[in-house]
């Protein structure tokens, strides 16, 4: 047996032991095994990454874009090369197949290489004679110290909405992981060393709630990326911006998918059915529940309980296996609970999948696929955020009364309708209350191109991660206006 690490924090260029007195261990959610320690790092830490940081930024700030963006390239390689390896870190971590996991980096990737084209993407705009003989440029500036605060679902790719686009801009950065899947982005360190990034430019500090608090408080922190719970990102997003900080919180949902009776019934169970139970529910854009119009509450009923039942649950290692576990014991517990209370509720449960046995990995945190039927649109099922395999079923007689039904939640992050009619589908993409939307798409996730746009409480504040969104984010615009007076042409 290998010895369990402690996990270092990467602060001004160098691994360093953290002095935290407090540590959690990380294990595989499928195992249990313990992989690591993490440090549960005090504000001093925080604050010398801080430091580091601002002192890299007076140099890297005026190292020009062209340059900035080498080391990215570097980055895109290294990444890369280390693909399967990243890919089976965040398997074993977090859970979810590694086809899933791959998915996850290739998306992380694609992020690195928008933000490469930054010498065209953070051009500012200008405008001569705007009076006579006075011309006006707008700049596009980075703003200095940048941070991040990751969920624990997506180790390895949510840091990648944000980071590449903040370096590139010419900003400097702090990455907080989640507590509990720290060791991706451990790797994903190692690779950014070796690109030779100049010290402080990249700094890991790995922690819980005292370092976000220090992150939120620190006077020379200028903007801060949250992804996480709703309560957590409400909390983040009044603190931060009491403290004068720019700030761009991403937070939870409870995503609609609604079922036309015209839609194509195989397709779209075997989308929906990814989305409902693909990285075993765990994802911000999950389909958590259904809404059936008319006659698909008997076609895709029955299919959507047969695909169910047949999905293969494991170790997301082991091949053949569709679905993962859940994060930890607390979480199966949570979720157990949901369905238990949505069942005594009045909730039919047409596929349990509680308590199931997976041979070979009984000390692991699973659920299989379970769909409940008749769902109550007021029970706390139908308007909790779940995050876990499961799949609520309601129905209703028209398209109004399930756009009504969609839009009446308190989440606005991923709406999707599943129709062969385009008249339908313009209805929907006009009046659904959610920032993504999908049509015959279960997982509406926008590409490193677009902004990831969430709404009402899965986001709070105003640009989005990814693209332009991140490029406007990471920026402050100057506007200069000029006046040179006198003929140039006398003068030479
Ligand atoms: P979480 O809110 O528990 O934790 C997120 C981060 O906040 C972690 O780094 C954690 O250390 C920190 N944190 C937690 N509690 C804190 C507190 N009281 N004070 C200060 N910091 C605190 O979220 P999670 O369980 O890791 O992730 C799952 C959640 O993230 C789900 O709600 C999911 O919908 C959401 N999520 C949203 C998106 C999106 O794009 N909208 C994407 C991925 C995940």
């Amino acid at each position: 047996m290998e010895p369990i690490i402690t996990l270092p924090n990467y602060i001004n260029g160098q691994w360093c032991a953290s002095v935290a007195t407090e540590f959690l261990d990380v294990t595989n959610p499928a195992t249990a095994e313990v992989l690591a320690k993490v440090p549960l790092s005090p504000a001093s830490e925080l604050h010398q990454a801080v430091k580091a940081a601002a002192e890299a930024f007076l140099t890297w700030r005026r190292t020009p874009p062209t340059e900035r963006v080498q080391y990215l390239f570097k980055l895109k390689n290294l990444l890369e090369e280390h693909f399967e390896d990243l890919s089976r870190t965040i398997t074993q971590e977090c859970g979810k197949t590694l086809a899933e996991s791959k998915g996850e980096m290739r998306r992380a990737i694609e992020n690195v290489e928008v933000a490469c084209g930054i010498p065209m993407m953070m051009q500012g705009t200008n405008l001569e004679d705007i009076a006579r003989g006075i011309d006006e440029i707008m700049i596009r500036q980075p703003l200095g110290v940048c941070a991040v605060i990751a969920p624990f679902n997506f180790p390895g790719m949510i840091p990648f909405w944000f980071m590449p686009y903040a370096l590139a801009c010419g900003n400097t950065y702090i990455v907080k992981p989640s507590e509990k899947v720290p060791l991706t982005m451990q790797k994903i360190f190692q690779l950014l060393e070796k690109t030779g990034l100049p010290k402080g430019v990249v700094n890991l500090v790995n922690g819980a709630k005292a370092a976000v608090d220090a992150i939120l408080d620190h006077p020379q922190i200028r903007a801060i990326s949250f992804v996480g719970s709703t309560p957590v990102a409400k909390y983040i997003y009044s603190r931060a911006a009491a403290n004068g900080k720019r700030v761009q919180c991403q937070g939870g949902a409870k995503n609609p998918i609604i079922v036309l009776p015209d839609a194509d019934i195989e397709m779209t169970t075997r989308i929906a059915a990814d989305s409902a139970f693909g990285c075993a529910g765990q994802r911000c854009l999950a389909a958590s529940f259904a809404v059936t119009v008319g006659e698909a509450r008997h076609t895709f009923t029955e299919a959507i309980a047969e695909t169910a039942k047949k999905r293969v649950v494991g170790n997301g290692l082991d091949p053949g296996v569709e679905m993962g576990p859940v994060i930890n014991a607390q979480s199966k517990v949570r979720i157990e609970g949901l369905i238990r209370k949505g069942a005594n509720e009045g909730a039919r449960l047409l596929v349990d999948g509680r308590y199931p046995n997976i041979p070979g990995y009984e000390a692991g945190n699973f659920i299989k696929p379970t769909i409940l039927q008749d769902v109550d649109p007021g029970s706390e099922l139908a308007r909790t955020e779940i995050f876990g395999p499961v799949l609520s079923l309601l129905h209703v007689d028209t398209i109004d009364q399930a756009i009504s039904l969609v839009n009446s939640g308190q989440y606005g992050n991923m709406a999707c309708l599943f129709t062969t009619s385009g008249a339908a589908a313009r209805k929907f993409r006009y009046e659904a209350e959610a920032g993504n939307i999908g049509i015959n798409i279960g997982v509406a996730a926008p590409m490193a191109f677009f902004p990831f746009s969430g709404w009402k409480e899965s986001f709070f504040g105003d640009l989005h991660g990814q693209g332009n969104h991140a490029v406007e984010f990471f920026t402050q615009t100057k506007v200069v206006v000029e006046r040179w007076p006198g003929d140039w042409s006398r003068q030479f």
